[in-house]
């Protein structure tokens, strides 16, 4: 047999390492629903607190069905190890926390998802990390915003809801001449468009809640690192702290994975497809999505990911802020649903629902127009998705 560094990834998606039991293997990760681990002597206990990934003590510091997963997603990723937490925000707040102290200076993208923009305002504002934005368009902004104290670089692959594409490379290139850990959020991209450690990445955060679990019925976070000292230093971070996976989450994790790559091509093609015909509408005035060769970042995305452009596009309604209204309404096959990565297709209309409390300049300020829809692509049949995206566009007028 091949070794499995020769695989690609479509074949170690389904083939992720299983433990050996005695004398045969199940095919399948098993759940460890146990939290408790017993030895045969204190000291062999005492030997097992201070390394990640076994022998398990206990389930806040580590479990084998959570760290098969740990170890599928780092394959993937090419990273060496990896820590599963229970949301993408307890993996990204995990990194964060334990790399900074007060004093420390951040340097993040502007556009960012909402959640993690808050917990950079909550450093900030309580407990002294400075943060410098950047537009994530040109990588000099990296050179002109870094200070001796600068000690984390944090950027999306994809961004939402605008799906534009910095040049990771290039930023990470300037952040790591001067010893800054490069931290990224690969959730829009998934390891299947997008490897980041490749590009130079230190750190890849995730919400597994997304494309990697791939069903809308798991909620999940992992970090991947580059570096075994710096996982060490976060896991050990992280035990204190709390956030971890469960196993039967880590175990529906796994059993999601298997088929990551065939979604995620699908999501592309069906995002590529209706984003195509969405620029044809008369009731469209634009589309954004970054496999269109009109996108500004159509190039970077093309170099920078493998085989698709995400499955989000978001598209503007002639209308406005009504005709959004009035086109969720008229939705019939597709949900109106804040999240993405699911095998159905979802929509959001931010303007009337998770932005509503902005007014138009606020919105603008934002880069969010009112009559802005985002479309999380499912992995329905394309043909499906268009007669009712059409009739919604009816609908909105
Ligand atoms: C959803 C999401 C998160 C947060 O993940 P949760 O699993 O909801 O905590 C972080 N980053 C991005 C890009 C996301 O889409």
């Amino acid at each position: 047999m091949s070794a499995r560094n020769d695989w690609h990834p479509d074949t170690r998606t389904v083939h992720t390492p299983v433990p050996d039991l005695a004398g045969s293997r199940p095919l399948g990760v098993p759940i460890h629903q146990n939290h408790l681990f017993a030895f045969d002597d204190s000291d062999a206990m005492a030997d097992s607190f201070a390394e990640p990934g076994g022998p398990y003590v206990y389930g806040r510091m580590g479990n084998p069905t959570v760290h098969a997963l740990e170890q599928a997603v780092a394959d993937l990723e090419g990273g060496v190890g990896g820590i599963a937490t229970g949301s993408g925000m307890g993996a990204i707040n995990a990194v964060l926390l334990s790399l900074l102290r007060s004093g420390d200076h951040v340097i993040a993208q502007r556009c960012l998802y909402g959640a993690t923009m808050t917990m950079l305002k909550i450093l900030a504002e309580r407990w002294g990390v400075e943060v410098t934005y950047i537009s994530g368009e040109d990588p000099a902004e990296v050179s002109a915003a870094l200070r001796p104290n600068t000690r984390v670089l944090y950027m999306e692959t994809i961004t939402n809801p605008t799906v534009r594409v910095a040049d990771l490379p290039a930023h990470f290139a300037v952040a790591k001449k001067a010893g800054v850990v490069c931290v990224v959020d690969n959730t829009y991209a998934s390891p299947t468009l997008c490897r980041p450690i490749e590009h130079g990445a230190d750190v890849v955060v995730h919400s597994i809640t997304k494309y990697i679990s791939g069903h809308g019925d798991v909620l999940g976070g992992i970090a991947v690192f580059a570096d075994g000292e710096m996982r060490h230093k976060v896991w050990e971070f992280a035990n204190e702290l709390g956030p971890n996976a469960d196993p039967f989450a880590a175990w529906l994790t796994i059993r999601g994975l298997q088929t990551l790559p065939l979604r995620v091509r699908r999501h592309c093609d069906n995002a590529l497809s209706l984003a195509t015909r969405l620029s044809g509408h008369p009731a469209v005035s634009s589309v954004a999505y970054p496999g269109l060769a009109g996108h500004p970042d159509h190039k970077v995305a093309a170099r920078l990911l493998d085989g698709g452009y995400g499955g989000v596009l978001s598209f503007e309604l002639t209308g406005g802020r009504e005709a959004g209204r009035r086109f969720c309404s008229a939705l019939r096959l597709i949900s109106v649903a804040a999240s993405l990565g699911s095998t159905r297709t979802l929509a959001l209309h931010p303007a009337s629902t998770s932005h509503r409390q902005l007014d138009d300049a606020q919105l603008a300020a934002a880069d969010i127009s009112p009559g802005l829809i985002r479309v999380a692509v499912g992995i329905e049949d394309p043909e499906d998705l268009w007669r009712d995206l059409a009739q919604a566009l009816d609908a909105a007028g």
